[in-house]
């Protein structure tokens, strides 16, 4: 016989994951009786970063029924088209990873191919102009995508840098029209099952207690649940990813921002820029081994200027929970590992954690086959991520500082090592039908962390250098006339 449904949902914490996770809930489980509460704690507060995003910020806001104009205006909210990485070659270096695909309608995954071929016979341009993305993040123009696989705009991908505070805020609003109990104060006392471990109920210091048939925690970093109660470990990802600190400070909105995240390398890490209505997120995220935290914060400070709030320190570890769901306890955001936002790719592991966990929803007995292909599959999304992020740290050139080098010499997860040797030698980029970041992420990356191809797909001998250098130039005119045609942004 079946076990009883879950008729009770606790969310611990109140930050973009906690709201996230509860705008999804009461939207996907309406009609089902299930009661969501959420506790969170003004005392403690929420991490209070996170500003960019990628472009699977529309999947997410379609599944809980987000309007883009009321979302960016509440979230004062500007397009990204991509990241420009400044420096990771030495100084003066730049390159862009756009969120959309090289080349022109049609040319899908075998366009860098037709690069590689013309590079190896002497052309010497980077891939920007042959991408409409990088080209309007460079124009600071901007039109949306549009499904018609025959135009040019098919091309196109775009996400948003927003104010994750606000974001969080205003999906608040959204999940407790739609039922959603918040209670405010801190858990001081977690009620365990004596058998099973499942956790029973939150009692906080004021006096309520929430009982539940499945918790998730979104208390943060230090995972009051997931790590503090079901003792899962922490695999420390730290030998590949040494940054363990961040200074975060804003300064004075831009009058005329880019339309794009700004990445620049550092002695002993890298700075973002991101530019919102409001205000410009600056941060360093930086290696207390090789730079102290006072001195991390002078190179904040002598790159930005002025800001318009004192400098907040954050530290962390990279790296994951071996387990995200244990018992009753599903872990979503950063109670279940963190990896550094180079790639802007937290709030999007928000997402599919909640994506996991209504494709696995369980009844009240938490199957722990469910938990375990939750595992399986958030173990192979997060080593994902790692590897892109180690991908940027491990192939730099014209950088001598100790962090560099460090990088530069600590061998790679086999996992990326085998993607980097088939694109070596054949100009491939072996994904799984999983990996978050597809061809053109890679070939972006790879391109302009130096790393070359020698030889590209032979199908394209079929037609002579001439005609493939041809079709270069016509995809490359046809991206300048686009570009001309598209509004400058306000
Ligand atoms: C330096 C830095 C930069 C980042 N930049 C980006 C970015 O550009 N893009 C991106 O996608 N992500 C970014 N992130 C990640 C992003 O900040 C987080 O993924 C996101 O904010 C989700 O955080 P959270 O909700 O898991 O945790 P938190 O924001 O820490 O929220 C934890 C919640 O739990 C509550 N809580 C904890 N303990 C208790 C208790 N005992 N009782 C009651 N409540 C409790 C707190 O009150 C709070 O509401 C960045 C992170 C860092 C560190």
């Amino acid at each position: 016989m079946s076990a009883p449904p879950v008729r009770r949902v606790v969310i611990l914490g109140g930050g973009t994951a906690g709201w996230m996770t509860a705008a999804a809930l009461s939207k996907a489980l309406a009609g089902m009786d299930v009661a969501i509460d959420l506790v969170e704690s003004d005392a403690i507060g929420t991490i209070g970063v996170g500003e960019a995003t990628i472009p699977t910020i529309h999947w997410f806001n379609q599944l809980v029924g987000i309007d883009e104009a009321e979302f960016m205006a509440a979230t004062r909210a500007t397009y990204k088209l991509g990241i420009e990485f400044q420096g990771w070659q030495g100084n003066g270096s730049a390159y862009f990873h756009p969120f959309g695909t090289y080349g022109g309608p049609g040319d899908a995954t075998m366009f860098p191919h037709r690069l590689i071929r013309a590079w190896k016979s002497g052309l010497e341009e980077s891939p920007e102009a042959y991408s409409l993305t990088s080209q309007l993040a460079r124009a600071r123009r901007f039109t949306r995508p549009v499904g018609d696989p025959r135009s040019l705009l098919s091309t196109l991908g775009y996400a948003y840098h927003f104010d994750a505070g606000l974001y969080a805020a205003f999906l608040r609003g959204q999940a407790e029209a739609r039922g959603v109990r918040r209670h405010e104060g801190r858990v001081t006392a977690i009620a365990q099952d004596g058998e099973c471990g499942f956790v029973r109920s939150l009692t906080t210091d004021k006096g309520v207690t929430l009982a539940g048939d499945l918790f998730i925690d979104c208390s943060g970093l230090r995972g009051l649940l997931i790590a503090e109660k079901m003792e899962a470990e922490f695999e420390s990802w730290a030998d590949w990813l040494p940054c363990d600190g961040a200074w975060a400070a804003p300064t004075a909105a831009e009058t005329a921002p880019p339309p794009f995240t700004r990445a620049y390398a550092q002695e002993a890490g890298w700075r973002w820029r991101i530019p919102l209505q409001h205000r410009v997120g600056n941060g360093y995220v930086f290696s207390s081994r090789f730079q102290s935290p006072e001195a991390a914060r002078e190179t904040l400070l002598g790159a930005i200027g002025t800001p318009s709030a004192e400098p907040r320190l954050i530290r962390f570890t990279p790296g994951r929970r071996r387990r995200a769901w244990v018992g009753n306890v599903v872990a979503i955001g950063l109670s279940s590992g963190f990896l550094e936002p180079l790639e802007s790719t937290s709030i999007h592991l928000i997402q599919t954690g909640i994506g996991k966990l209504l494709s696995l929803f369980p009844r009240a007995d938490c199957s722990p086959q469910l938990a375990e292909q939750y595992d399986r599959v958030f173990t192979r999304e997060m080593e994902d991520v790692r590897d892109f992020l180690v991908l940027h740290y491990h192939f730099t050139h014209g950088r001598e500082e100790p962090l560099w080098r460090h990088c530069q010499a600590t061998p790679l997860p086999d996992t990326l090592a085998y993607k980097v040797e088939q694109f070596r030698a054949s100009g491939r980029i072996m994904l799984g039908p999983e990996d978050l970041f597809r061809d053109a992420s890679w070939f972006a990356v790879m391109s302009g962390q130096g790393i070359t191809a020698d030889d590209y797909n032979p199908m394209l001998d079929a037609m002579p250098d001439a005609a493939n250098r041809q079709h270069l130039e016509a995809v490359r005119n046809a991206i300048a006339q686009s570009v001309a045609q598209i509004p400058k942004l306000p």
